[in-house]
C-alpha cells in the first residue's frame, strides 16, 4: 500500500470506528478517540486511554501528558506529524479509571487493525497497559522499560519499545529523567528497525518492582 492508499484506508477505518459499541464505554464517551498523526509513520506510540480533554477534543494526548510527549518528541527532532499516536482504549473510562480487561479485549481489534494499516517499524508502548497487551507478557514497565523486543503482531514482526507513560513522569523527576534517556534511544532504534526490521531482544535489567501507577490524564494526515 502506498502512502495515499494507507491514509485512505485508515480514514475509512476511523469512520467505521466512530460508531463503535463493542463495549460499555460507548455509553459515556463524547467521541471515539481514534488516533492522530501520519498514516505513513514508521514510529507509533501506544498510550492507555483518552482522558477528559482527549474525549472532548477527539485527539489523543492533548492534556498535560500530551504536552510532555510533544516536548520529548521535539527533543529527538520529531513532531506529532511524523509519528502516529493511539491508545489501547479508544474511549474514555469514567473518572479516568484503569481500563478493564473486557474493555481491552473489546478494543484490541481496533489497535491491531491500526498497526496493520500503518505498518510501523517501531512501536513505543507508553506504560503498563500498552506494554503488557502488545508484548503478551506480564512483566511490568518498571522491569522492561528501555528494552526493545521483537514481537509478532498479526502477520508482521515489529520492534516493540516499552517506555514509561508521560503522565507517570509528570510529577516524578527521577522517572522523567529515565523517560528522557529511553526516549533518546528512539532515533537509533528507528534507524536500526528501518535497516533490519527484526531486532535481537535486549537483556532485561535487574530492576525491582513495584510498578509506578500511571496517572490517567488523558485525525490524522497522509
Ligand atoms: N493518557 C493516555 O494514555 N492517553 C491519552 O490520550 C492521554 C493521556
Amino acid at each position: 500500500m502506498d502512502a495515499v492508499e494507507r491514509a485512505a484506508a485508515l480514514r475509512e477505518y476511523a469512520e467505521e470506528t466512530a460508531s463503535c459499541t463493542r463495549c460499555a464505554l460507548a455509553e459515556g464517551r463524547t467521541q471515539v478517540v481514534f488516533g492522530s498523526g501520519s498514516a505513513d509513520a514508521d514510529l507509533m506510540f501506544v498510550g492507555e486511554a483518552p482522558g477528559f480533554h482527549e474525549d472532548q477534543q477527539g485527539v489523543p494526548f492533548v492534556g498535560q501528558a500530551g504536552k510532555l510527549l510533544d516536548r520529548l518528541l521535539e527533543g529527538i527532532g520529531l513532531t506529532r506529524g511524523d509519528v502516529f499516536v493511539v491508545n489501547v482504549l479508544k474511549c474514555r473510562p469514567p473518572g479516568n479509571r484503569d481500563p478493564l480487561p473486557e474493555e481491552i479485549a473489546a478494543c484490541e481489534p481496533h489497535l491491531f487493525r491500526q498497526i496493520e494499516l500503518i505498518d510501523p517499524k517501531l512501536v513505543a508502548t507508553l506504560g503498563n497497559f500498552a506494554t503488557k497487551l502488545l508484548s503478551g507478557r506480564p512483566q511490568g514497565i518498571t522491569r522492561v522499560h528501555g528494552h526493545e523486543q521483537e514481537v509478532t503482531l498479526g502477520s508482521r514482526t515489529v520492534s516493540l519499545y516499552p517506555i514509561y507513560h508521560p503522565a507517570a513522569a509528570l510529577y516524578t523527576p527521577s522517572m522523567l529523567k529515565v523517560l528522557e534517556e529511553d526516549f533518546a534511544r528512539i532515533p537509533g532504534l528507528l534507524e536500526r528497525a528501518l535497516v533490519e526490521p527484526a531486532v535481537e531482544e535486549a537483556p532485561l535489567a535487574a530492576e525491582p518492582e513495584p510498578e509506578p501507577e500511571p496517572v490517567q490524564l488523558g485525525l490524522f494526515d497522509a
